[in-house]
């Protein structure tokens, strides 16, 4: 389920110009007062060629956005459009961060450096163009937490702290600004296609399908490229909603302008790891409703997707996108069971068994309230723990477990750590708090040490 990292010579790629003029508006890095390095990722840097830069170069370009060797000479504030908590936004974009450029990993993927928080565009509406500190801190986290749990996401690339004071009304203000670059698999979002379609663009909307499918997806496009194109993202958006379960993960702010057309995870904002297998645990203080709790998320994505569909209406027939959405609940379902399973490191023992397994692991979690790492901790490999300490629901468990034995899995040094690492909320905070009170940042790569290790257990 893991991306393999694989190092590469830099290859500047910048493809986003063959969809011409009106993807994006050229735009300029705010100047900040400061540039200080806080978080390179050298990890992921090796898989575009970039991990060679001194500390100097990579500010240079991370810090104050000159642009990369034959790469984008400008960057672009991309445009689009977004359903926000289901209501249609047409004022929103990249209010604070824009293309910079593009490049090919070690696999020959066409990847973007994207930016957040560097200085207002077109689309800032009264914002700032800012990220604060904390903000990005806890997209280090989220991305390495989600990474190491086997989650497609967007990698937090670099973290600058940019000396400046900012304004927020969920942080005590004035609080640190900072600027975070994500290296992802593009920065086309279901937004994007709902802007062209509310602009009646064919042509533009007929490039950019060829443009997901060609470039993005590696696919050959057929007479039908609309529907093509929706089946894939079904397919790689069902299998995030997925992941996102098994991870225990709440991304909190699912609107259609934070999903991607590479079904690849991004934008964290007021995330949450759920300590519990709880479906109606939330995120963000202001979803009121739930909409994007724990247990609705699937939910939410699938009808996301069903606005991209709608969008695609522009150049295609209803039946065949209403046959590529239908596919959403049962692809869903069987995502669930394979990263169950995956994250267990078991293998399958056949469909209707695997899926008694992991509804008596649900059950077990919720029933006898089993924190969900400390679950997966427990039963990695097949193992079990001792019998005493079971309760009925999780002795069911460990009955049709029984059959799935993979001892391999669990040799790593880390299954056998005391307490498994988690992400949890309090956590996050005291990292914050360090950096917040001391300038101590030692919590934070400590963490993000510890997070790796749990990555490199999962194999
Ligand atoms: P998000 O909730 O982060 O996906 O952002 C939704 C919209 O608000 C996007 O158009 C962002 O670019 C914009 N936005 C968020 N924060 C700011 C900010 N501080 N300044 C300008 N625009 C912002
Ligand atoms: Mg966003």
């Amino acid at each position: 389920m893991q991306i393999k990292i694989l190092p590469s010579p830099y290859r500047p790629d910048p493809k986003i110009a063959s969809l011409g003029a009106k993807i994006g508006d050229a735009v300029k890095a705010a100047h900040f007062p400061l540039t200080i390095l806080r978080f390179r990722n050298d990890r992921w840097a090796g898989t575009v060629g970039l991990d060679n830069l001194k500390d100097e170069d990579w500010l240079r370009h991370f810090g104050r956005f000159e642009p990369l060797p034959d790469n984008m000479s400008q960057p672009l504030a991309l445009r689009y459009h977004g359903h926000q908590f289901r209501v249609y936004n047409p004022e929103i974009g990249d209010g604070r961060g824009f293309l910079f450029a593009q490049l090919r990993d070690g696999l020959g993927r066409l990847l973007d450096l994207g930016t957040k928080g560097s200085g207002t565009t077109p689309y800032s509406r009264s914002g700032d163009g800012r990220l604060t500190l904390k903000g990005g801190v806890r997209e280090i986290l989220a991305t390495e937490m989600l990474e190491a749990l086997g989650v497609n996401t967007s990698k937090t690339f670099s973290l600058v702290e940019t000396g400046e004071q900012l304004m927020r009304g969920d942080e005590p203000s004035p609080t640190r600004s900072a600027v975070l670059v994500r290296l992802s698999h593009s920065h086309i979002r279901i937004g994007t296609f709902q802007r062209i379609a509310a602009e009646g663009d064919s042509e533009l909307m007929e490039r950019l399908i060829e443009y997901c499918l060609t470039i993005l997806y590696n696919e050959e496009p057929s007479s039908t490229s609309a529907a093509q194109l929706l089946h894939l993202a079904v397919e790689r958006v069902a299998d995030l909603a997925a992941s996102y379960m098994v991870a225990g993960f709440v991304h909190g702010v699912l609107n259609t302008d934070n999903i991607n057309i590479t079904g690849e995870s991004f934008d964290y904002g007021p995330w949450r790891f759920t300590e519990f297998w709880d479906p109606r645990f939330t995120a963000a203080y202001f979803d009121e409703t739930g909409l994007y709790a724990f247990g609705r998320q699937a939910e939410a994505i699938h009808w996301n997707l069903g606005q991209l569909a709608v969008s695609l209406r522009l150049v295609c027939e209803a039946p065949p996108l209403i046959e590529a959405l239908e596919r959403f609940p049962t692809l869903y379902q069987q995502a669930v069971i394979d990263r169950f399973l995956w994250r267990l490191g078991i293998g399958s023992q056949g469909k209707t068994r695997d899926r008694e397994l992991v509804e008596a692991a649900e059950r077990a979690m919720v029933l006898e309230q089993i924190p969900i790492d400390r679950f997966f901790q427990d039963h990695r490999g097949g193992r079990t723990v001792p019998a005493e300490s079971l309760g009925e629901r999780r002795a069911a468990f460990a009955s049709i477990l029984a059959d799935y034995r993979n001892p391999d899995a669990a040799q790593h040094r880390y299954w056998d750590d005391d307490a498994p690492c988690s992400m949890l909320i309090g956590e996050v905070e005291d990292i914050w708090r360090a950096i917040a009170e001391q300038d101590d940042w030692s919590a934070l790569y400590g963490k993000i040490d510890a997070v790796r290790r749990m990555g490199q257990a999962h194999g």
